[in-house]
């Protein structure tokens, strides 16, 4: 059956891996973009997840356009990375803002339909670097670790209305925000991974399918890594 489906940051990147991967199952697929043109075959609504006006309008569209939202997958984030004692209160706050406090905003505006329907899934896109800790990212990191207090906080508190809320967090994946560190860096890193490689945006996606579908119906307030073993043992 379809299913109407939101992923905040599906114009480009993992969201997009994402977004393709669920319509590909079968579900009507909407996604935010803040510039530019949706892509094509998915339903675009102009969203920047840090003004609650915003959200709660695309959700209106997408409500009008597919139907109350089932599956929401809060994936937009940036990184404004430097070391902490360079960093400036708004490149923290910017990117807690972005990162957590709009998934906050998306995931309280899809409640709303999923109590009234009783089901839904939420799934949290963070981090490695959210359990892990990663020098010249305090702001990105507090960020992403804050989002598995918010999936298991809401795992306990919409779980009797069947509504189940999980984490992914990738480990270093190929898009545009890992595109922007050096080769040196990029090689320092992927010889830290056991499977000794970066992921396709397309590896993430088939965990979040899993985590939308059937099959995951009795997982909430886990954490799932999907980072090749970088993170292993946190
Ligand atoms: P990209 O930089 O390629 O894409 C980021 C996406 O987030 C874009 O669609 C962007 O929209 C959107 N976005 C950013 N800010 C906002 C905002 N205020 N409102 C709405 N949308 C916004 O990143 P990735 O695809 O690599 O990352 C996707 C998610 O995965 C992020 O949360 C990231 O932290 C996480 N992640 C990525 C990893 C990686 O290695 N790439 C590793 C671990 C986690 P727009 O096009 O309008 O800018």
């Amino acid at each position: 059956m379809s299913r109407s489906v939101l992923v905040t940051g599906g114009n480009r990147g993992i969201g997009l891996a994402i977004a393709r991967e669920l319509a590909a199952a079968g579900d009507a697929v909407a996604v935010t973009y803040r510039s530019g043109e949706p892509p094509e075959g998915l339903f675009g609504v102009k969203c920047d997840v840090t003004s609650w006006e915003d959200v709660d309008a695309a959700f209106g569209k997408i409500e009008a356009e597919q139907g109350p939202v089932e599956v929401v997958v809060a994936n937009a984030g940036v990184t404004k990375d430097t070391l902490l004692a360079l960093m400036s209160e708004d490149s923290f706050s910017s990117v807690v803002d972005t990162n957590l406090t709009g998934a906050f905003r998306v995931s309280k505006r899809a409640v709303k339909g999923m109590m009234r329907m009783r089901r839904g899934r939420i799934v949290l896109i963070s981090s490695v670097v959210g359990l892990l800790g990663s020098a010249g990212q305090t702001n990105y990191a507090a960020s992403k670790a804050g989002l598995v207090g918010l999936a298991r906080s809401m795992a306990r508190e919409l779980g009797s209305r069947n509504i189940t809320a999980n984490v992914v967090a990738p480990g270093f994946v190929e898009t545009d925000m890992t595109a922007v560190l050096d080769e040196q860096r990029q090689a320092a890193i992927t010889s830290m991974i056991p499977l000794g490689r970066m992921a396709a945006p397309e590896e993430i996606a088939k965990v979040v399918r899993f985590l939308a579908g059937d099959d995951a119906a009795y997982i909430t307030g886990a954490v799932i890594p999907v980072d090749g073993g970088l993170g292993m043992g946190h």
